[in-house]
């Protein structure tokens, strides 16, 4: 017997695998902050390795297929934030650092779109983030590639363009907290699950997005990543 619904549930959200028929299902977006010493510098924050700033979006902000992206609301300093993404392919609790890095079936390359304004007002105030990130259309993402194709990149230039122009890049290897020390801090305060994305933070670089504005992400190994606000 199927269940009677009040109305239609949402269709399930999920991203499409390279050189894959099937997709991966997504079940929650974590966000990690403050994951390259120069974009905290930047920011005019610290990094703290005993305690990272983490945070999260709803699942249903993923922007797929380089579709475009609409300008939010309520903000008139939109930023791009471009960060390599983990996927899990299983998950857990409390993990080391070693069994974290086994729940990660692929990698991909998206955007942590930011209200910075509003992101700076919260700040300044001490309140929570979420208007600030989690806002709809907040986190443009490619397809996956997985672990079996690629492996478990270590190293590696990241990077975005905005209308042909470099904004930013770096090398993987900067993070302050690798893939498998983020998961395994992560898996402190969540269960975590198959299905979960990870973005590992961004390099120096945010600036602004405008109407217009064309984006194009890359990572050696995974799709572009590319897109426009509109
Ligand atoms: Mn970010």
């Amino acid at each position: 017997m199927s269940e009677a619904y009040l109305f239609p549930p949402m269709p399930p959200i999920s991203l499409a695998i390279r050189g894959e028929k099937t997709r991966f299902p997504v079940h929650r977006i974590y966000c990690i902050g403050r994951n390259y010493e120069a974009h905290a510098r930047e920011m005019a924050a610290t990094v703290n390795l005993e305690a990272p700033v983490f945070f999260s979006k709803p699942a249903d902000a993923l922007v797929t297929g380089n579709a475009d992206v609409p300008y939010p609301s309520a903000t008139l300093d939109l930023h791009h934030e471009v960060e390599l993404v983990v996927a899990l392919g299983s998950g857990g609790g409390d993990l080391s650092v070693a069994a974290a890095l086994t729940t990660v079936i692929g990698y991909a390359v998206g955007l942590d779109l930011t209200r910075r304004d509003l992101q700076a007002a919260a700040k300044a105030k001490g309140l929570p983030w979420d208007s600030a990130k989690g806002f709809d259309h907040s986190a443009p993402i490619s397809s996956l590639s997985l672990v079996s194709a690629i492996g478990h990149p270590q190293q590696g230039r990241l990077s975005l363009e905005v209308n042909g122009s470099v904004r930013q890049q770096v090398d993987i290897a900067d993070m302050v907290l690798q893939v498998g020390e983020i998961l395994a801090a992560l898996s402190t305060l969540y269960q975590l699950r198959a299905g979960d994305l990870i973005f590992t933070g961004t390099p120096a670089g945010v600036a602004a997005l405008r109407r217009g504005d064309r984006f194009r992400a890359s990572f050696p190994g995974i799709d572009e990543l590319t897109g426009r606000i509109v």
